[in-house]
């Protein structure tokens, strides 16, 4: 019959109730070990809050207003419900569980009803995504409401939860490889390797169910699973990488755009965003490329795509985003931000994999598998005066600064580790003044922990925002922050407070964008509180003058025009945009 969708959610429940990772990783092995195997990738996938593996391009496309319209319509219950419940927990799912709870005619609806499966759930999941032509709307729109309608109050919560994508219930991917090596008895590392590998821990739970833990050792890349890539750690310096990478390193230029890795066999091509979701569609012309120049049947090469201007010039990383949102509109956008793409890697080549050679040889095999695609600027040295002068030219071609790479360093699937160092000048952190702030979510939804943060003007006196930000400050600092927030309190709109600027906080960020969200026209992109200044007052906290400042020398390093790059041991290649 399968496995009742409400032990899932039963599940999910105590989770969310507790804070023990052992306990949590124990509930969650017990409820593995009793799956089918066909269930066993659905209930992890799910209990992560995914409606699909990590990897596959189907999406919900449920708003939260679609949603909150059929909950009415099915509960026929005062809204109000919803609203106080929601101000007393924060959670969107607990909300909603409460809605149903207060609605009668639910009620008698499910008693009739035969329990819900994890199985038919995945089966509604993929039928609402996969509506699509003439009312498809409506009819995703009836999936969903013949879903809930069969739900309990606590299924409803969950399933909600999944619909919106808000799961939170403190399990995160980490502790479900825990509870995977429990259940099937596997080293924590072997786990671990294989989802690097297949992209998705509910595929790799699947594998061990149905052939037991031998199946993990012959795990190895397949064309269109998008694998886990390599990361980098931070130099400070090129010379500490060049010390760092025994005094002889291999330096490209830092592109500041979106990393993709593309999947090709045969005539066939797939795009993966860093993330790992599918992101073909949004990158035609790279998929026209990699069909015309790729001449190997089977590959898996990676590289960077980055907006330019129609010089030609590299954008900043937000019009790039623009792109990727436009799914629906392509060929129009695809004019208006036209892109530029460069090759760095090379993982598997023809049935073979590459990841244990070292990195001189794959960027070699990289160089002879895509004749005409141009690969990242990149220059081998020892000579920290070169590697300077390499960084500036990467800056004044308006690239973010360089990533080092160890010549002898095989590719770490997945790890952040030090065979590739980034290098970066760093933006200096600004002194801003908090000026509103919102209660958080689940756990944190009695505290204040989300900040608005604002410049001052010089000439006015007043506070404009640039930025907002949840992170940085530990639990304790929070719950200081809300207690001493609360004495500042002008204005109280809904789960948001104004506040008298008074505390002045130092944040870090990765760049300033132009932005219409708020007055000042600018927004930190990846704010985070670095130190609460104490010892400063809002009128010494930084000027707007300064953010702005800051902003335009951006701008003035990215206007230069990208000259054709200088490249050792690759020839220099035709533009493919
Ligand atoms: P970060 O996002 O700051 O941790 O820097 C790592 C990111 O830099 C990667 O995920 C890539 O998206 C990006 N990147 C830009 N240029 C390169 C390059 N030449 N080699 C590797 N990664 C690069």
């Amino acid at each position: 019959m399968g496995t009742p969708f409400r032990v899932l959610a039963e599940l999910c429940e105590r989770l969310e109730r507790t804070s023990k990772r052992n306990l949590m990783v124990e509930m969650v092995a017990n409820l593995l070990e009793n799956l089918d195997h066909d269930e066993v990738e659905p209930a992890v996938s799910m209990i992560l809050g995914r409606a699909f593996p990590r990897w596959d391009s189907r999406v919900l496309e449920v708003g939260w207003i679609t949603l909150t319209t059929i909950i009415q319509r099915l509960t026929k219950t005062n809204w109000e419900v919803f609203n106080n419940a929601f101000a007393k927990t924060g959670d969107v799912g607990s909300a909603v569980k409460a809605v149903f709870e207060a609605s009668k005619i639910y009620r008698q609806a499910t008693l009739l009803e035969k329990p819900l499966t994890i199985l038919e759930v995945r089966r509604s999941f993929e039928g609402i995504a996969e509506a699509s032509g003439i009312r498809s709307r409506e009819r995703r729109e009836r999936m969903v409401e013949a879903l809930l309608s069969v739900a309990t109050p606590l299924e409803a919560k969950y399933l909600v939860k999944i619909l919106i994508g808000e799961m939170r219930t403190g399990f995160y991917e980490g502790l479900m490889e825990l509870a995977i090596a429990k259940t099937f008895h596997v080293p924590l590392e072997d786990v671990r390797k294989a989802c690097m590998m297949m992209g998705d821990i509910g595929e790799v739970s699947a594998l061990l169910k149905l052939r037991g833990k031998e199946a993990l050792a012959h795990v190895g890349f397949t064309i269109f699973r998008p694998v886990k890539l390599m990361m980098a750690q931070t130099a400070k310096t090129v010379k500490e990488a060049i010390i760092e990478h025994g005094g002889k390193t291999a330096f490209e230029y830092k592109l500041d755009g979106a990393r993709i890795q593309i999947h090709k066999s045969g005539g066939e091509v797939k795009i993966f965003s860093r993330r790992l979701t599918d992101v073909t569609q949004s990158l035609p012309e790279i998929v026209e490329l990699i069909q015309r120049e790729v001449k190997a049947e089977n590959v898996i090469l990676e590289g960077e795509v980055i907006a330019v201007d129609d010089q030609g010039n590299p954008l900043p990383f937000q019009h790039l985003m623009r792109r990727f949102k436009r799914i629906h509109k392509i060929e129009e956008t695809r004019g208006k931000i036209p892109i530029k793409f460069f090759l760095f890697d090379i993982l598997y080549r023809n049935g073979q994999s590459l990841i244990h050679k070292p990195y001189m040889e794959r960027r070699k095999i990289l160089g002879e598998t895509v004749d005409e695609i141009r690969l990242t600027a990149q220059i081998v040295t020892g000579d920290v005066e070169v590697a300077e002068e390499f960084l500036k030219q990467g800056l004044s071609n308006g690239h973010e600064g360089l990533m080092a790479k160890r010549l002898n360093g095989d590719y770490t699937l997945g790890v952040r580790g030090k065979k590739w160092l980034k290098v970066k000048p760093v933006l200096e952190p600004l002194d801003l003044v908090i000026v509103a702030a919102e209660y958080g979510y689940g756990r944190r939804h009695n505290w204040l922990s989300d900040y608005y943060l604002a410049a001052r003007d010089a000439e006015t006196d007043k506070f404009h925002v640039i930025g907002k930000t949840f992170k940085g400050l530990t639990d304790k600092e929070i719950m200081e922050m809300t207690e001493r927030l609360k004495k500042l309190v002008i204005k109280e709109e809904h789960r948001r407070v104004i506040v008298i600027p008074k505390i002045v906080v130092e944040v870090l960020y990765n760049e300033i964008q132009k932005s219409p969200k708020y007055e000042s026209k600018m927004a930190l992109r990846f704010a985070r509180i670095s130190r609460i200044r104490e010892d400063k007052t809002p009128e010494e906290a930084s000027t707007i003058q300064k953010v702005r400042e800051i902003y335009e020398k951006q701008f003035q390093r990215r206007g230069k025009i990208t000259k054709e790059f200088v490249n050792h041991d690759v020839k220099p290649r035709r533009s493919p945009a």
